[in-house]
């Protein structure tokens, strides 16, 4: 069957974007595909991470550590400049058949990555690789670019009852 490589984002204020994209990347594992995944906010290990760790056929990347309010300014910049070379690298080498940018949306909201860059990685990254793009408030440009759009919205969450993030659930 010929691939017809997508863009796909999941957007919105609801909960499952970043769960959304990884239940993409273990259907293409389970089917034999290299995959990339690169997390542009997530400080450190997250379930996700550890668990594929042990899978050969995903690289996992949590370039994260940088992107927090409390830090310089600088240093958040120096880190999304770190994360979307990576991003430009793997998705340009053209080796795996999937690349997850999970919270990239982030970057163009927070003007940490020139939104010209990121629309022009996506639409003239090698034609055989799928995209899975997540984040709150995709920008029009955005997903004007992609082929498929999913807004997440939010008819309930726990964190209004009060309860807070839990490992396995969240993170
Ligand atoms: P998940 O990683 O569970 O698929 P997500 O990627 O859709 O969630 P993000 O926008 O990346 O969610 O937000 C990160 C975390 O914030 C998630 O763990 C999610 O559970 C949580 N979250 C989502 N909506 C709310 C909300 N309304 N209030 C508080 N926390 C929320
Ligand atoms: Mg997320």
């Amino acid at each position: 069957m010929a691939r017809h490589a997508l863009t796909i984002l999941y957007t919105g204020r609801g909960k499952g974007k970043t769960t959304a994209a990884l239940g993409q990347v273990l259907r293409a594992a389970g089917h034999g595909f290299k995959i990339c995944v690169i997390q542009f906010i997530k400080g450190k290990s997250t379930g996700e991470s550890n668990a594929c760790a042990s899978l050969d056929m995903v690289d996992f990347h949590v370039m994260g550590s940088g992107f927090t309010w409390r830090q310089d300014p600088d240093e958040t910049k120096r880190a999304a400049e770190a994360g979307w070379s990576l991003a430009e690298k793997m998705i340009n080498a053209g080796q795996h058949d999937l690349v997850v940018l999970d919270e990239v949306t982030y970057l163009v909201e927070h003007q940490l990555i020139a939104e010209d860059r990121i629309l022009k990685l996506i639409r003239e990254r090698p034609s055989h690789v799928h995209l899975v793009l997540t984040g709150r408030d995709a920008s029009q440009k955005l997903i004007d670019q992609a082929d498929l759009v999913t807004e997440m919205i939010e008819v309930k969450h726990p964190y209004a009852a009060g309860v807070k993030a839990q490992q396995g659930i969240e993170f």
